[in-house]
């Protein structure tokens, strides 16, 4: 098929503004489907999961395509919930453009803005589609009125072409056309390919009316997909590098006859194939029962079957080309940000980045048998996840999972019993902070132990000092004239490392700390590995306390849109939060306030927002980056766990 005639769309809003419904529509109106399902009877093609199908609402990503006047249009319907924005995140890779759905009853919601940031930040082309017209009471002038005034003043209906408004943005996008729309007036040839060439380059957003689920105005979101939303050979230039010197920025010209160039964008664990890896063909082509590189990995994959996919049917293709979504089954080591390319040419395209979770909660096993059946189906939905983790909890012995919030973490451990036939009981959601110190300090750390036989015995100094925020760990070995013998040095550093895992005033990790060995001694007989693991651990222990630690926590970047009455008693909300006012902007009656706040403040958000607006602010958030906690409530969770502690040891 020619690249030319190839689509490929996300569709993305507020959850329940009608996506999953628009595809199964758009299918419908395609005659891909014979029948049309519904999200509350389970049916569409694409909430399939046993989640989605039991919350009536997406939780994955999933591919859908249908073929239109000759085109092939590849959507991806995308979850709303902020609690699985990683799909989304992961599915905006893979297309050109978007369809942005605002339900006609609700007006823009903070997923509507969300989901514009996120456009934003990708560049990528959007129609945008006001679904439920068909609910009494909708007002679509003022629906339209508040995308204007919130997301552009280029949204426009495209009702009639010969809309003055629309004539005149699609002139104003385009110095050439200008000239000729001041001088005479444009052809209606010349008004398609402008409004074409304005969608592909952000400067216009169509917006169109209808009801998915009575398939009004479907029609049309299908002509403006094919006639305005960029083939892939249109879209926006993807950022690529040259995997030798990954710091240069190279441009890359994908073309149908070019080599072979795909992204991996996220892999799902079949029940019945196993490892599903989808990626996107940006460039050339791949046949199936051949081989490709993996440029992040250095090593070639062979590939049996290509299948193109519609919701859970996987149906088998011999080819994919340029522009193409595909499934491939069975892969050993090819994972979700992976960069595909043919031998010897390689183009390592931007990995994915997703926000770090924010929250966590402990897993208990309900049987104590379950426990290492647990830790490995937690590990494989980690790996179907980038924004699900799991880690193990050394005071308490407990597994933790993370994630983006509440929701998320229970449709894991739903996962768990469906899936792999476990049960587990979550744990009270906690957020992740972090430790750090702020000054430098030298201290010893030796473990002697003599009973009987061999001895135990381990020594060593460390210096211990703060590094820039986001810097990790350093270690440094600074050992001369074999105070410690070397191969006792890697062990200093594993024990200094466990340590940092397991936390010194909270049990947190800690963080943005270099530590140098300088000194130490040994014993011929008595020295072992172990010994100066456990000598390397108790000097961090010892170091942190000494070099004034302090704790980090999440700082979320909040968007809070809230109407001109308001700005007083919201501003004066954040302040209360400990939040500070990074921007602001004013459109027509609305106020658009930035503020990064700490997560631990912003619990209930939702409830006070709509209570202190009348019900008419909305707001987003996102993690921003990690602040140190004032002494005051640092203290009070470094106490709590210095009690719970002594308590542990006293028992
Ligand atoms: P999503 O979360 O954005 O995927 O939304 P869904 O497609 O799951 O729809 C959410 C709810 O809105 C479901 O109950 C749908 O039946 C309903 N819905 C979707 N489109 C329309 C529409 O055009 N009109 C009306 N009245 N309801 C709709
Ligand atoms: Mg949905």
């Amino acid at each position: 098929m020619d690249v030319r005639a190839k689509r490929n769309l996300i569709l993305l809003g507020h959850a329940q503004s009608g996506k999953t419904t628009l595809a199964e529509s758009m299918l419908f109106a395609c005659k891909t489907t014979s029948r049309k399902g519904s999200v509350t009877d389970g049916t569409t093609v694409s909430d399939y999961s046993f989640d989605e199908i039991e919350r009536k609402s997406s939780v994955n990503a999933s591919l859908m395509f249908c073929d239109y006047k000759g085109y092939r249009i590849q959507i991806i319907d995308a979850p709303g919930y902020a609690d699985f924005l990683g799909d989304v995140i992961a599915g905006l890779r893979a297309v050109d453009g978007a369809i942005l759905i605002v339900d006609a009853s609700a007006g823009v919601e903070a997923g509507t803005s969300r989901a514009w940031e996120l456009l934003e930040e990708q560049n990528l082309p959007c129609i945008i589609f006001v679904n439920k017209a068909d609910k009494d009471g909708v007002d679509i002038k003022k629906v339209l009125a508040a995308i204007k005034e919130q997301l552009s003043k280029n949204a426009l209906l495209v009702d009639r072409m010969d809309s003055p408004d629309l004539i005149e943005a699609v002139a104003e996008s385009d110095d050439a056309l200008l000239e000729k729309y001041l001088d005479a007036s444009l052809s209606p040839q010349e008004i398609v390919e402008g409004l074409h060439k304005a969608v592909d380059t952000r400067k216009v957003f169509p917006v169109f009316a209808g009801s998915a689920l009575s398939d009004k105005g479907v029609a049309d979101v299908l002509d403006a997909v094919i006639k305005y939303l960029p083939s892939p050979l249109e879209r926006p230039q993807v950022l690529a590098h040259d995997p030798l010197h990954p710091e240069v920025a190279k441009e890359v010209r994908f073309s149908q006859d070019g080599s072979l160039s795909a992204f991996v964008f996220k892999n799902i664990s079949d029940p019945y194939v196993g490892q599903l890896t989808l990626m996107r063909v940006f460039s050339g082509k791949l046949t199936s029962n051949t081989a490709f590189v993996n440029v992040n990995k250095h090593i070639k994959e062979r590939i049996g079957q290509i299948l193109i996919l519609q919701g859970k049917e996987q149906r088998p293709v011999d080819v994919a080309t340029c522009g193409d979504i595909i499934a491939i089954p069975k892969l050993r080591e090819t994972l979700a940000s992976d960069s595909i390319c043919a031998e010897r040419e390689s183009v390592l395209l931007d990995p994915l980045i997703f926000p770090e979770p924010a929250i966590s909660a402990s897993v208990k096993p309900k049987s104590r048998e379950d426990e290492e059946k647990i830790s490995i189906a937690l590990h494989k939905l980690s790996l179907e996840d980038p924004t699900f983790r799991v880690s193990h909890d050394p005071q308490t012995k407990e597994m933790i999972i993370a994630g983006m919030g509440d929701q998320h973490l229970e449709v894991m451990v739903k996962r768990l019993k469906k899936r792999f036939n476990v049960d587990v009981e979550l744990g009270k959601p906690k957020i992740s902070y972090k430790e750090t110190i702020t000054r430098k300090t030298r201290v010893q750390g030796k473990f002697k132990r003599q009973s009987g036989g061999r001895g135990q015995y381990g020594d060593c100094w460390i210096e211990i000092e703060p590094i820039e925020r986001g810097k990790g760990f350093e270690f440094v070995d600074k050992i001369f004239g074999g105070a410690i013998p070397r191969n006792f040095i890697p062990s200093v550093e594993k024990g200094v490392r466990q340590a940092c895992c397991e936390g010194a005033v909270a049990g947190y990790p800690i963080v943005d700390v270099r530590v140098t060995l300088v000194d130490g001694s040994y014993h011929d007989v008595d020295s072992s590995d172990m010994a100066f693991q456990i000598a390397g651990a108790m000097a961090l222990r010892k170091a942190v306390q000494e070099a004034g630690p302090q704790l980090l926590e999440p700082v979320m970047e909040a968007t809070i849109t809230i109407p001109d009455d308001s700005l007083g008693a919201i501003t004066g909300d954040i302040n209360s939060r400990r939040g500070r006012m990074i921007g602001m902007d004013v459109r027509a009656h609305t106020h658009i306030i930035k503020a990064n706040v700490p997560l631990t403040e912003m619990f209930a958000y939702a409830n006070d927002l709509r209570s202190l607006t009348g019900g008419r602010g909305v707001y987003i958030m996102r993690f921003s980056h990690y602040e140190v906690m004032p002494q005051k409530q640092a203290q009070s969770i470094m106490g709590a766990y210095q009690a719970a502690k002594k308590h542990d040891i006293e028992i």
